[in-house]
């Protein structure tokens, strides 16, 4: 059993439809697939007639965006109820803000001298949650910065960076008692991604699965050998459920699905502690 468990589509800033991204994932060689659009479930309904079609479990998910004490990060949200009030309001907030933000950056990268306009960057992320990945495309199409990667410095739009601006997130503490409201199970995305920006240490990683978080992506792309054996080592002390994915974007990065996976008894695991939904199975 191939299991990735975490993969972006044109619902947010992934570059491959959600019926497009099912497919690539039934060819890459894949049982199961969980979908996790930033902030969003809108690409479930299509991924999940896809997967019926294909022939490859789809694992309904979210990754939420959050903020520890200044610090981004990111939680992985698994077979919650999309339903549940709170948890769908708080989606809403974080994607409505997301707009502004996106807006914001566009004025600063222009006052920088970027001849990048708002209507462009609404285009290329279409109906998808809009994210700096959009943003992205766009400095590059203007001929601004030759690479995605380039525009993620902190010249322009890198955490921090002059054309940076915050977005709305959720305290991660509350994050993770809506997931579990709505019967979901909360994993920490990629925690040592370092060249992201700034992470948390282990006291945040304790302090996260005391308030219920079920487990940490250790297996991820931006995680190196080293990072990997002390992500392990914590998530053995702490309890934690160890997982692995691809943070699969399209083209638009160069993660490949299936590049890391989740052990299928982990994954059992997660659909067992989970009472929202479960798996869509063929
Ligand atoms: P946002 O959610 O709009 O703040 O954008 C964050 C997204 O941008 C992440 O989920 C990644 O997909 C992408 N990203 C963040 N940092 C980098 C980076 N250094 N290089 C490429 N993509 C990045
Ligand atoms: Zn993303
Ligand atoms: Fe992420
Ligand atoms: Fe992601």
């Amino acid at each position: 059993m191939r299991i990735d468990l975490h993969a972006h589509s044109t619902a947010s800033d992934g570059a491959d439809t959600p019926s497009e991204l099912v497919r690539q994932a039934r060819e890459a060689g894949l049982d199961v697939l969980a979908l996790t659009d930033h902030d969003t479930v809108s690409g479930l309904a299509e991924a999940t007639v896809a997967a019926y079609e294909v022939g490859i479990t789809l694992v309904p998910g979210a990754e939420i965006s959050c903020n520890w004490r200044g610090i981004s990060i990111h939680m992985l949200a698994y077979l919650f109820d999309p339903g549940h009030a709170e948890f769908a309001r708080e989606r809403d907030l974080l994607r409505g803000d997301r707009a502004r933000r996106g807006r914001a950056i566009v004025e600063r990268c222009r006052e920088l001298g970027a001849p990048i306009t708002w209507e462009r960057v609404r285009q290329i992320a279409g109906d998808g949650a809009v994210g700096r990945p959009h943003i992205a495309r766009a400095l590059v199409e203007a001929g601004v910065v030759p690479t995605i990667q380039d525009a993620f410095s902190p010249d322009w739009i890198a955490d921090n960076g002059r054309a940076y601006v915050e977005k709305y997130t959720l305290e991660p503490k509350r994050a993770i008692e809506l997931i579990r409201a709505a019967g979901g199970v909360a994993v920490f995305a990629h925690p040592g991604a370092r060249k992201r920006g700034r992470t948390v240490g282990p006291e945040a990683i304790a302090e996260l699965a005391a308030a219920g978080m079920a487990g940490i992506e250790v297996d991820h792309p931006d995680h190196d050998e080293d990072t990997r054996k002390e992500l392990r080592a914590l998530a053995g002390e702490l309890d934690l459920l160890v997982t692995g994915s691809s943070d699969y974007h399209g083209s638009v990065k160069p993660n490949q699905l299936g590049e890391n996976t989740t052990d299928p008894a982990v994954y059992e695991e997660i659909v067992a502690r989970a009472s929202g939904l479960g798996p869509v199975i063929p």
